[in-house]
């Protein structure tokens, strides 16, 4: 596929060498994967997707001063992005009750939260991603008190600026899930958004029929998986036709 030297591979995309120091090549892959990758299957296109939709929200993040890893897209698959280190944590906002929040806390899905709720939790396969407090964080060094501090603040401007593009396309933005990494720029340190932002790491709900459109289609074996993800990029306005979705 490449004669790029990898440098890591996840399960839903790789890392390469970039073309210049400091700079990385991100590869979408088309896996899905779900409950710390016990259900697995390779929906057909969803790289390509998930690469223009995260391309989208990183580029408009970028131009509102949200600091973030991505530079640019090259081709349907890869896009070139600065090389950080990734601080070990999910960080998880919520709007909306669903997935692990109902569950643990008896909330129906759908209920709206009396505030926007930051969660955090240690990446961490082997121990399933356990959620975490910040003492957790601060004490065994994932974090220091002042990228936890940035953390939150990009976190909480992200899911503003986030729901209110989703809003205006008529998609609910439920909960999401950042990475955040450290870029070393000469003597400085800062700390910036990373990973990707698609429905695979987003719960969106269509805003009149509470439609599922993002990955809880593939963890409820509901179908339709690429087809609500290109209904998401083209309200999006990333695609003008849906038909052309996979040849862009
Ligand atoms: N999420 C993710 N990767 C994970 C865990 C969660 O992208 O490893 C996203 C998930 O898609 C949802 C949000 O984070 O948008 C909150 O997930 P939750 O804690 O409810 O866990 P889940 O029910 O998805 O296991």
């Amino acid at each position: 596929m490449s004669r790029r030297k990898k440098i890591y591979e996840g399960k839903a995309k790789i890392l390469y060498e970039g073309p210049e120091p400091g700079t990385l090549i991100q590869y979408f892959k088309d896996d899905a994967t779900a409950f710390n990758a016990q259900k697995h299957a390779i929906i057909e296109g969803k790289g390509v997707l998930n690469n223009r939709i995260s391309e989208f929200i990183m580029g408009h993040l970028n131009s509102i001063g949200v600091p973030t890893h991505f530079i640019r897209r090259l081709n349907m698959r890869e896009q070139l992005i600065r090389e950080v280190e990734i601080i070990p944590l999910e960080v998880v906002v919520r709007n909306i009750s669903a997935g692990s929040i109902s569950k643990k806390l008896g909330i129906a899905e759908g209920e709206v939260l009396p505030r926007s709720i930051v969660e955090f939790y240690y990446k961490n396969d082997e121990l399933g991603d356990p959620m975490v407090a910040e003492e957790h964080i601060t004490a065994f060094n994932w974090a220091t008190t002042q990228e936890l501090d940035d953390i939150m603040a990009l976190a909480l401007r992200i899911n503003d600026y986030l729901s209110g593009i989703f809003a205006a396309v008529g998609i609910r933005l439920v909960d999401f899930k950042l990475e955040f990494g450290r870029l070393f720029e000469g003597e400085m340190v800062r700390t910036v958004l990373a990973d990707e932002i698609s429905p695979d790491s987003c719960r969106l709900w269509d805003a009149k029929s509470n439609n599922k459109l993002d990955k809880d289609r593939f963890r409820q074996d509901m179908g339709g998986l690429s087809e609500a993800y290109t209904e998401v990029a083209t309200r999006l306005g990333i695609f003008k036709d849906p038909n052309s979705a996979l040849e862009a």
